[in-house]
Protein backbone atom coordinates (compact mmCIF):
# COMPACT_ATOMS: atom_id res chain seq x y z
CA UNK A 1 0.00 0.00 0.00
CA UNK A 2 0.95 3.39 -0.92
CA UNK A 3 0.16 6.71 0.53
CA UNK A 4 0.89 10.69 -0.14
CA UNK A 5 0.45 12.65 2.48
CA UNK A 6 -0.20 15.96 0.40
CA UNK A 7 -0.18 18.82 3.26
CA UNK A 8 1.96 19.04 6.21
CA UNK A 9 4.34 21.04 8.15
CA UNK A 10 8.14 19.24 8.50
CA UNK A 11 9.41 22.96 9.19
CA UNK A 12 7.43 22.72 12.78
CA UNK A 13 9.77 23.54 15.57
CA UNK A 14 7.62 19.83 16.87
CA UNK A 15 9.63 17.62 13.80
CA UNK A 16 12.60 19.75 13.70
CA UNK A 17 15.15 18.48 15.76
CA UNK A 18 13.69 14.71 14.92
CA UNK A 19 12.66 14.81 11.65
CA UNK A 20 14.75 11.40 10.56
CA UNK A 21 12.29 9.62 12.81
CA UNK A 22 9.20 11.08 11.52
CA UNK A 23 10.13 10.61 7.99
CA UNK A 24 11.17 6.70 8.91
CA UNK A 25 7.79 6.52 10.97
CA UNK A 26 5.80 7.76 7.35
CA UNK A 27 7.45 5.67 5.72
CA UNK A 28 6.97 2.29 7.72
CA UNK A 29 3.26 3.56 7.35
CA UNK A 30 3.83 3.28 3.77
CA UNK A 31 3.60 6.93 2.98
CA UNK A 32 5.26 7.24 -0.16
CA UNK A 33 5.66 11.04 -0.60
CA UNK A 34 4.94 13.85 1.88
CA UNK A 35 4.23 17.39 0.93
CA UNK A 36 5.30 19.76 3.43
CA UNK A 37 3.89 23.22 3.14
CA UNK A 38 5.55 26.68 3.77
CA UNK A 39 3.71 29.30 5.81
CA UNK A 40 6.36 32.24 5.12
CA UNK A 41 9.13 33.72 2.94
CA UNK A 42 11.24 32.42 5.73
CA UNK A 43 10.74 29.17 5.47
CA UNK A 44 10.97 28.55 1.56
CA UNK A 45 14.57 27.89 1.75
CA UNK A 46 14.06 25.67 4.76
CA UNK A 47 11.82 23.48 2.90
CA UNK A 48 13.89 23.02 -0.20
CA UNK A 49 16.61 21.61 1.88
CA UNK A 50 14.20 19.07 3.78
CA UNK A 51 13.06 18.19 0.30
CA UNK A 52 16.40 17.88 -0.79
CA UNK A 53 17.35 15.89 2.46
CA UNK A 54 14.93 13.23 1.90
CA UNK A 55 13.96 11.58 -1.55
CA UNK A 56 10.16 10.87 0.07
CA UNK A 57 9.51 14.81 0.83
CA UNK A 58 8.63 17.45 -1.76
CA UNK A 59 7.42 21.16 -1.15
CA UNK A 60 5.32 24.07 -1.50
CA UNK A 61 6.34 27.55 -1.53
CA UNK A 62 3.90 30.35 -0.54
CA UNK A 63 2.03 32.51 2.12
CA UNK A 64 -0.45 31.33 4.69
CA UNK A 65 -3.26 33.83 5.74
CA UNK A 66 -2.49 33.29 9.39
CA UNK A 67 1.10 34.97 8.36
CA UNK A 68 0.44 37.96 6.15
CA UNK A 69 1.64 40.07 9.03
CA UNK A 70 5.08 39.63 8.93
CA UNK A 71 4.81 39.54 5.44
CA UNK A 72 5.10 41.91 2.05
CA UNK A 73 3.23 41.59 -0.98
CA UNK A 74 6.78 42.27 -2.32
CA UNK A 75 7.63 38.87 -1.66
CA UNK A 76 5.75 37.28 -4.10
CA UNK A 77 7.13 37.78 -7.46
CA UNK A 78 9.71 35.46 -6.20
CA UNK A 79 7.29 32.75 -6.38
CA UNK A 80 7.54 32.93 -10.16
CA UNK A 81 10.57 31.24 -9.42
CA UNK A 82 8.64 27.98 -7.57
CA UNK A 83 9.21 25.70 -10.41
CA UNK A 84 12.96 26.26 -10.44
CA UNK A 85 14.00 25.72 -7.05
CA UNK A 86 12.04 22.36 -7.37
CA UNK A 87 8.58 23.38 -5.66
CA UNK A 88 5.63 20.98 -6.95
CA UNK A 89 3.16 23.70 -5.69
CA UNK A 90 2.50 27.13 -4.48
CA UNK A 91 0.73 26.94 -1.57
CA UNK A 92 -0.12 27.29 1.52
CA UNK A 93 -2.28 29.87 0.78
CA UNK A 94 -5.90 31.17 1.22
CA UNK A 95 -8.22 33.08 3.56
CA UNK A 96 -9.49 32.80 6.70
CA UNK A 97 -12.46 34.85 8.52
CA UNK A 98 -12.83 32.52 11.38
CA UNK A 99 -9.49 32.97 12.48
CA UNK A 100 -8.00 36.60 14.01
CA UNK A 101 -5.34 37.44 10.77
CA UNK A 102 -5.28 40.44 9.84
CA UNK A 103 -7.43 42.64 7.69
CA UNK A 104 -9.41 40.75 5.17
CA UNK A 105 -8.53 42.59 1.89
CA UNK A 106 -5.34 42.44 2.65
CA UNK A 107 -5.32 38.56 3.07
CA UNK A 108 -7.63 38.54 -0.26
CA UNK A 109 -4.73 40.46 -1.83
CA UNK A 110 -1.78 37.97 -1.24
CA UNK A 111 -4.23 35.08 -1.39
CA UNK A 112 -4.84 36.09 -4.94
CA UNK A 113 -1.72 37.39 -6.10
CA UNK A 114 -0.18 34.27 -5.33
CA UNK A 115 -3.35 32.74 -7.28
CA UNK A 116 -2.30 34.40 -9.94
CA UNK A 117 1.60 33.28 -10.12
CA UNK A 118 0.31 29.56 -10.14
CA UNK A 119 -1.78 30.16 -12.80
CA UNK A 120 1.16 31.87 -15.11
CA UNK A 121 3.85 29.24 -14.09
CA UNK A 122 0.88 26.41 -13.60
CA UNK A 123 1.89 25.19 -10.72
CA UNK A 124 -0.84 23.62 -8.58
CA UNK A 125 -2.04 25.25 -5.73
CA UNK A 126 -2.68 24.10 -1.95
CA UNK A 127 -5.63 26.38 -0.09
CA UNK A 128 -6.50 27.10 3.02
CA UNK A 129 -10.18 28.53 3.44
CA UNK A 130 -12.43 29.17 6.30
CA UNK A 131 -15.27 30.65 6.99
CA UNK A 132 -14.92 32.54 3.40
CA UNK A 133 -15.97 30.16 0.40
CA UNK A 134 -18.21 33.07 -1.33
CA UNK A 135 -15.18 34.78 -1.45
CA UNK A 136 -12.84 31.67 -3.13
CA UNK A 137 -15.11 31.10 -5.41
CA UNK A 138 -14.89 34.76 -6.27
CA UNK A 139 -11.58 34.98 -6.69
CA UNK A 140 -11.35 31.36 -8.74
CA UNK A 141 -13.97 33.13 -11.11
CA UNK A 142 -11.93 36.67 -11.20
CA UNK A 143 -8.24 34.70 -11.19
CA UNK A 144 -9.15 31.52 -12.66
CA UNK A 145 -7.63 28.16 -11.57
CA UNK A 146 -3.84 27.08 -12.76
CA UNK A 147 -4.24 24.27 -15.53
CA UNK A 148 -2.66 21.50 -13.02
CA UNK A 149 -5.25 22.43 -10.79
CA UNK A 150 -4.61 21.77 -7.13
CA UNK A 151 -6.48 21.22 -3.36
CA UNK A 152 -8.26 22.64 -0.96
CA UNK A 153 -6.72 21.36 2.11
CA UNK A 154 -8.87 19.90 4.94
CA UNK A 155 -11.92 21.15 3.49
CA UNK A 156 -15.10 21.72 5.55
CA UNK A 157 -17.57 22.82 2.85
CA UNK A 158 -21.06 21.23 1.51
CA UNK A 159 -21.38 18.68 -0.69
CA UNK A 160 -22.90 21.43 -3.11
CA UNK A 161 -19.83 23.38 -2.97
CA UNK A 162 -17.40 20.98 -3.91
CA UNK A 163 -19.79 20.10 -6.67
CA UNK A 164 -18.94 24.33 -7.66
CA UNK A 165 -15.27 24.00 -6.85
CA UNK A 166 -14.64 20.86 -8.95
CA UNK A 167 -15.56 23.12 -11.55
CA UNK A 168 -12.49 24.96 -11.25
CA UNK A 169 -10.67 21.75 -11.95
CA UNK A 170 -9.79 21.38 -7.98
CA UNK A 171 -9.71 18.60 -5.54
CA UNK A 172 -10.01 18.34 -1.88
CA UNK A 173 -7.80 16.70 0.92
CA UNK A 174 -9.08 15.63 3.99
CA UNK A 175 -7.91 14.88 7.54
CA UNK A 176 -8.21 14.31 10.67
CA UNK A 177 -11.73 15.88 10.60
CA UNK A 178 -12.47 12.55 8.59
CA UNK A 179 -12.14 10.57 12.02
CA UNK A 180 -14.66 12.94 13.84
CA UNK A 181 -17.39 10.95 13.79
CA UNK A 182 -21.28 11.35 13.02
CA UNK A 183 -21.35 14.10 10.13
CA UNK A 184 -24.00 13.13 7.45
CA UNK A 185 -22.34 16.51 5.83
CA UNK A 186 -18.74 15.19 5.56
CA UNK A 187 -20.23 11.51 3.94
CA UNK A 188 -22.19 13.36 1.61
CA UNK A 189 -18.99 15.35 0.26
CA UNK A 190 -16.83 12.16 0.20
CA UNK A 191 -19.87 10.85 -1.97
CA UNK A 192 -19.22 13.24 -4.26
CA UNK A 193 -15.07 13.87 -4.41
CA UNK A 194 -14.41 10.21 -3.57
CA UNK A 195 -12.67 8.54 -6.04
CA UNK A 196 -11.50 10.81 -8.32
CA UNK A 197 -11.31 14.50 -6.08
CA UNK A 198 -10.50 13.22 -2.80
CA UNK A 199 -6.50 12.99 -1.56
CA UNK A 200 -5.62 12.04 1.57
CA UNK A 201 -3.54 15.13 4.63
CA UNK A 202 -2.70 15.34 8.02
CA UNK A 203 -1.91 18.70 8.49
CA UNK A 204 0.71 17.60 11.03
CA UNK A 205 1.51 19.13 13.34
CA UNK A 206 -1.83 20.36 13.71
CA UNK A 207 -5.37 18.29 13.22
CA UNK A 208 -4.50 15.13 15.11
CA UNK A 209 -7.09 12.19 14.75
CA UNK A 210 -9.61 11.88 17.81
CA UNK A 211 -7.91 8.81 18.57
CA UNK A 212 -4.90 11.09 19.08
CA UNK A 213 -6.55 13.85 20.55
CA UNK A 214 -4.90 16.55 22.54
CA UNK A 215 -1.47 15.31 21.67
CA UNK A 216 1.10 16.48 18.52
CA UNK A 217 -0.06 15.06 15.14
CA UNK A 218 2.49 13.37 13.15
CA UNK A 219 2.44 12.19 9.24
CA UNK A 220 2.18 8.72 10.06
CA UNK A 221 -1.24 9.14 11.88
CA UNK A 222 -2.34 8.77 8.36
CA UNK A 223 -3.55 5.64 8.48
CA UNK A 224 -6.06 6.62 10.94
CA UNK A 225 -7.68 9.42 8.36
CA UNK A 226 -7.74 6.14 5.84
CA UNK A 227 -9.07 4.11 8.13
CA UNK A 228 -12.09 6.57 9.06
CA UNK A 229 -12.33 7.03 4.86
CA UNK A 230 -12.86 3.28 4.34
CA UNK A 231 -15.45 3.44 6.82
CA UNK A 232 -17.41 6.73 5.43
CA UNK A 233 -16.96 5.49 1.89
CA UNK A 234 -17.51 1.60 2.18
CA UNK A 235 -14.56 1.15 0.16
CA UNK A 236 -11.45 -1.07 1.79
CA UNK A 237 -8.63 0.65 2.71
CA UNK A 238 -5.77 -0.38 -0.40
CA UNK A 239 -8.51 0.86 -2.85
CA UNK A 240 -8.53 4.08 -1.29
CA UNK A 241 -4.65 4.28 -0.91
CA UNK A 242 -4.65 3.76 -4.66
CA UNK A 243 -7.04 6.21 -5.62
CA UNK A 244 -5.59 9.13 -3.25
CA UNK A 245 -2.05 8.18 -4.44
CA UNK A 246 -3.24 8.36 -8.06
CA UNK A 247 -4.55 11.67 -7.65
CA UNK A 248 -2.09 13.42 -5.48
CA UNK A 249 0.57 11.94 -8.68
CA UNK A 250 -1.23 13.03 -11.10
CA UNK A 251 -2.26 16.55 -9.31
CA UNK A 252 1.66 17.27 -7.79
CA UNK A 253 3.01 15.53 -10.89
CA UNK A 254 4.85 13.17 -8.64
CA UNK A 255 6.91 10.32 -9.21
CA UNK A 256 5.34 7.32 -7.21
ZN1 LIG B 1 -1.55 23.53 6.92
Amino acid sequence: MKLVDVHCHLESVHFIHDLDRVIADARDAGIAKLITATITPNQWDRSRKIAGSYPEVEYSMGIHPWYIRESSLDDIPALSHARELGAVAIGEIGIDKKTESGDFDRQLAFFEKQLAVARDIDLPVIIHCRGAFNELVRSLQKIGAPKAGGIIHSFSGSPELAEEIIRFGLSFSMGGTLTYRNSRKRAAVLKKIYPRHFLLETDSPDIPPVQKHGEINYPHYILYNLQAAAEITGDTMEKIAENTTMNAARIFNLNI
